[in-house]
């Protein structure tokens, strides 16, 4: 048994290789609970994928559904260019997360589980193949377990492309009314969690929901895996406890201990001004500043960079990586990158760029099928607030070293690659 306020739970064991079924079993111990959707009620726990939904919730639509085979889908795509935390997760508990998916499957009556990686993750296909092996050579299971591996795209891991595409279409996100919404395959409702999500769901499954809230807060219990990167002298994947001031976190990661800010949440996040590193890392601390836990990313921005320019090549990848369905997404997302990329140049159309930026986020915003476009407006949004008064010097034409510099803290996979990418 893990111990209630011990760290780390869901990485706990961790070897740097995969854990076997056999070293599983010997350092969790068996499955205690039936599954049972009011004990993931009671445990509290929300999505880590990054829309934070709460988990029983989801099921219970799920569950509600009667007369059709049902899927459980874990999704382990990862599409977020700075998050590592899935593939961390799987490089060393692979069981742990399918435990999860199948209590999941318990619980809303599915008899098909199927876990999604994307297919340029070869490593993690790896681990997951053979921990499914490792399963089916132990028992007859009654819930089949399958693994997918759809191509690599950010929105193809956006749960109602992955259906899609489970459904042998392209990997687009679908128009579908807000949540709470039944996703289908075929005729079959799939209820589509994230890895790390699932794997909490495991622990629950042995440990309890009381267990599993002896850390966190009433409303963000537990712990949570959270990449970090940028001027960190150890980027790494970190499990946290819920609440833990920002600054805490930081310092595991050898942080710049004066940045200037810091991106919280992924590329659809927000920029937070390093004042508020005092803040408990949770959704209900981070509201009132406009950031959030999102897919559990932080990027640390040191008083030596440019969040502008960080911004605008994050804005620019994340307009490639648009399906294209949606006008506002197709051609806001680059002319936000424009204009973003006007403001860096210092040119005489710097001042305009900037009220441009103003209206095109209202013009976007919520008029996307996915929430792929309120993403990156949240972005630029908290850019145009933390960053004002550099942004009022890039306007007057003030010179920005950073700017002229290649050296950025956000990863932003190459063009090159963006080039070589179909939708399928
Ligand atoms: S909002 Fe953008 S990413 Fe989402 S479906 Fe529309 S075009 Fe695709």
């Amino acid at each position: 048994m893990i111990g209630a306020d011990q760290l780390p739970r869901v990485l706990h064991g961790a070897t740097g290789r995969p854990l076997t079924l056999a070293q599983h079993d010997e350092v969790f111990g068996p499955l205690g609970h039936a599954p049972s959707l009011d004990e993931l009620r009671d445990s509290g726990l929300t999505g880590h994928g990054g829309a934070g939904f709460a988990t029983w919730r989801k099921a219970q639509l799920i569950g509600d559904q009667r007369g059709h085979t049902k899927f459980v889908v874990v999704n382990a795509m990862e599409g977020e260019p700075a998050a590592h935390k899935d593939r961390t997760l799987i490089g060393a508990n692979p069981h742990l997360v399918l435990d999860g998916a199948e209590y999941l499957a318990g619980v809303v009556g599915a008899s098909r589980i199927a876990v999604c990686v994307s297919r340029d993750n070869p490593g993690t296909i790896n681990h997951l193949q053979h921990a499914i092996h490792e399963r089916e050579r132990r028992t007859r299971r009654a819930t089949s377990l399958e693994l997918h591996t759809p191509p690599w795209r950010y929105v193809a891991g956006e749960e109602s492309a992955l259906v899609h595409w489970l459904d042998d279409n392209e990997s687009l996100p679908q128009y579908r009314p807000r949540r709470p919404h039944v996703l289908r395959i075929g005729h079959a409702p799939a209820l589509v969690d994230n890895a790390e999500t699932c794997a909490h769901v495991g622990l629950i499954a042995r440990f309890g929901a009381s267990w599993f809230r002896s850390l966190g807060t009433e409303t963000s219990p537990g712990s949570a895996l959270v990449s970090i990167s940028g001027a960190v002298s150890r980027p790494c994947v970190l499990e946290v406890a819920f609440a833990t001031p920002l600054r805490t976190i930081l310092a595991r990661a050898g942080a710049d201990r004066d940045p200037w800010a810091v991106l919280l949440g992924g590329y659809g996040g927000a920029w937070l001004d390093a004042r508020h590193l005092d803040t408990p890392y949770d959704n209900d601390a981070l509201a009132p500043l406009g950031s959030s836990v999102g897919a559990g990313v932080i990027i640390v921005l040191p008083k030596s960079g440019c969040g502008v320019v960080e911004t605008q090549r994050i804005t620019r990848w994340m307009a490639n990586e648009s399906a294209r369905q949606c006008g506002p997404c197709a051609f806001g997302l680059p002319a936000l990158a424009d204009d973003l990329a006007r403001l860096t140049s210092n040119g005489r159309d710097a001042a305009a760029a900037r009220a441009r930026l103003v209206d095109r986020c209202s013009a976007i915003e919520g008029r996307g099928a996915c929430r792929h476009p309120d993403g990156v407006v949240r972005l630029v949004r908290s850019a145009l607030e933390v960053f004002a008064e550099h942004i009022e010097d890039h306007v007057r034409g003030r010179y920005c070293a950073a700017s002229h510099s290649s050296h950025h803290v956000a990863a932003v996979p190459s063009l090159e690659r963006e080039a070589e990418l179909v939708w399928e």
